[in-house]
């Protein structure tokens, strides 16, 4: 290595700062300023800072504000601001807070997560007696457990998934009861039967709702598709299964009638 022979003859040592190729990437900690004095002062070399070994890695420039000089690390992301600083950190917290307090008074309502609007009045109810776990397509009954997708409900209610029980089906919009006690009627799109089916498929002993073999986003069987439903395809799906099914008004006691 002729390098090391190099260092060996020399009387100073030269450090492998001064070849562009073996000097490290970036500013090594040693050569950072002593910012305690007036003059700022490299830590190893006790000159003023930039030291000649700092030098290569660092860029002069001015300060836009009050052109004091500053010096930016080429390979990195650091830059020093030599002298005083033309801010203290309270005022660029002030400033930054004064900005935020302007946009905020600009438009109050933004960002829309941290507001809600006032929340209409909801008929409340006591917990419904219903209890129902769908166990096929279509099998939706009163007390059956649903997620109301956000936009569902009201957006003073919020915007995120929430959980409600079933009260009556219907087809313009469904009841659902929540568990704040508030009733709220919802279109069949915006609901989803919750986790319920699944769990009670796999109590039942059934393991393979997705398919087992194939690339991998496995779907769900198409026997199973229906736990991913809204309320209203399984309406939809009631429709086609019985299509107007009207039960036909039968006598009962058609013997009463008939004359002896
Ligand atoms: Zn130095
Ligand atoms: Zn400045």
């Amino acid at each position: 290595m002729p390098q090391s022979h190099l260092v060996a003859g020399e009387t100073t040592p030269a450090t492998p700062y001064d070849s562009p190729l073996l000097r490290p990437l970036y500013l090594p900690g040693a050569h950072l300023p002593d910012s305690a004095g007036h003059v700022w002062t490299c830590r190893t070399c006790a000159t003023p800072w930039p030291c000649p070994t700092a030098q290569p890695y660092l860029q002069a420039g001015r300060c836009s504000t009050c052109s004091a000089p500053t010096q930016w690390e080429r390979n990195g992301p650091r830059r020093w601001h030599v002298g005083p600083l033309c801010y203290t950190r309270k005022d660029v917290l002030n400033a930054l807070a004064e900005e935020l307090h302007q946009q905020h008074m600009a438009n109050p309502t933004y960002p829309p997560s941290h507001y809600y609007p006032e929340k209409p009045r909801r008929r409340r109810r006591q917990r419904p007696p219903y209890d129902h776990t769908p166990m096929g397509p279509g099998d939706i009954q009163p007390g059956t457990w649903l997620w109301v997708i956000p936009g569902g409900l009201h957006p003073g209610w919020g915007d995120i998934h929430r959980l409600a029980m079933l009260t009556a089906l219907g087809t313009p919009y469904c009841e659902v009861w929540m568990d704040d006690t508030t009733v709220h009627r919802v279109r069949p799109e915006k609901l989803i039967v919750s986790d319920a089916g699944r769990q009670a498929a796999r109590a039942a002993g059934l393991t393979t709702i997705r398919q087992r073999s194939g690339p991998r986003p496995r779907p769900l069987l198409p026997e199973w598709r229906w736990v991913d439903w809204t309320l209203a395809e399984h309406i939809a799906h009631q429709r086609q299964t019985t299509p107007t099914a009207e039960p036909t008004e039968q006598p009962v006691q058609d013997e009463l009638f008939t004359v002896a």
